[in-house]
């Protein structure tokens, strides 16, 4: 006789299989189970995978790759979305969002933090050196500086200048895929910015969330974001919560999402993806589900947003979905072109 556990479990793959939009769910599945491997969102998680391949390579921690990863995006200027150089608020702050989450469960996170070019290694302390999981704004700068961070201006003269424009008009209008706006196609990673290109009247945002499995088959991600460009000052979005914005569970998986942060808060989304796979779905078909519950719920408002979440299960497998068009993300399982691939999301809205 089937026991209750193993129904439930046939159940749940049933529904990957039956959600799949006639996609088998076998083949939805991406990777070989391959190991050690690093995925991050957009374009600019080519870059950042290379520093953590650096580590998995040798053997290191997912924690510290994630880690390492994402420190590139956070120092490079050009890129107005995340760290240095990322866009300011309404006000003109530079106000950075993070979160880290290691194998065992451990995690920490800042939000609103100014003046911190790494604020993914003050969130690694906030867990590490605290009992807590979150910090925010005048606190998690006083945490920061009293843990040797030092104390910079991110605001840079390009960003500036785009905000300064922005506020001829302060019009809050989503703009969808800022890569589509500021990428020509050339080449990947942070060099394809060119940030003078972004219209100064709009809203832009794209986060880099990175999740990795290392060689002893140990998962940790790291997401990290300056937020929604010229947003309202104290506003704070998906990718510094646990859940939201980043999650792990070592026995099944990890997320991350990135995109219009209000609407992943409001169903939990990298937690939901997580759980998801712990009922049997492959990566791909549960980001699928989890854009679908965003759909279900707010139909209007999700044609006018893009939405993007990212996968890698205990197995090594991955696989994304979003809203729209222009969502990709970087796989990298060794050095060369065959093993650094920027991978397209599929999307909802055809
Ligand atoms: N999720 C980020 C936020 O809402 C922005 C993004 O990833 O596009 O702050």
């Amino acid at each position: 006789m089937k026991s209750r556990r193993n129904f439930l479990k046939t159940a749940a793959l049933g529904a990957a299989t039956l959600s799949l939009d006639g996609i088998p769910a076998a083949a939805a599945a991406r990777g070989t189970g391959r190991k050690p491997i690093v995925v991050s969102t957009w374009d600019f998680g080519i870059a950042a995978n290379r520093a953590a391949w650096e580590v998995l390579a040798k053997g290191g921690r997912a924690l510290d790759a994630v880690e390492a990863g994402v420190h590139v995006p956070e120092a490079d200027p050009k890129n107005v979305t995340v760290g240095y150089g990322g866009y300011p608020d309404r006000d003109g702050h530079v106000t950075l969002d993070a979160c880290i989450m290691d194998e065992l469960g451990n995690c920490g996170s800042v939000a609103g933090l100014e003046h911190i070019i790494h604020p993914i290694s003050v969130a690694r302390k906030v867990m590490e050196k605290t009992p807590h999981v979150m910090l925010v704004g005048d606190g998690a700068l006083q945490f920061a500086l009293e843990n040797g961070f030092k104390k910079e201006n991110l605001l840079t003269p390009e960003s500036e200048k785009a905000w300064k424009e922005w506020l001829k008009k302060a019009e809050y209008k989503p703009v969808i895929n800022i890569e589509n706006q500021s990428y020509e196609g050339k080449g990947t990673g942070a060099t394809a910015y060119n940030p003078l290109r972004l219209p100064g009247n709009a809203w832009n945002h794209d986060t880099i969330g990175m999740v990795a499995l290392d060689a002893a088959g140990n998962l940790s991600g790291a997401c990290t974001t300056s937020g929604m460009a010229f947003k309202l000052h104290g506003r704070v979005g998906d990718s510094p919560i646990i859940g939201a914005g980043l999650y792990v569970d070592n026995e099944v998986g990890a997320a991350t999402a990135t995109g219009v942060g209000e609407e992943v808060i409001r169903v939990v989304g990298s937690f939901l993806v997580v759980e998801l796979m712990r009922q049997g779905y492959p990566p791909e078909a549960a980001c699928k589900e989890a854009v679908m519950r965003i759909v279900k719920k707010k139909p209007a408002k999700a044609k006018e947003i893009q939405i993007g979440f990212l996968a890698l299960n205990k197995k090594g497998e991955h696989g994304a979905y979003c809203l729209h068009p222009g969502f990709s993300y970087a796989c990298t399982t060794g050095v060369g072109e065959k093993e650094e691939v920027l991978i397209k999301g599929k999307y909802y809205f055809q």
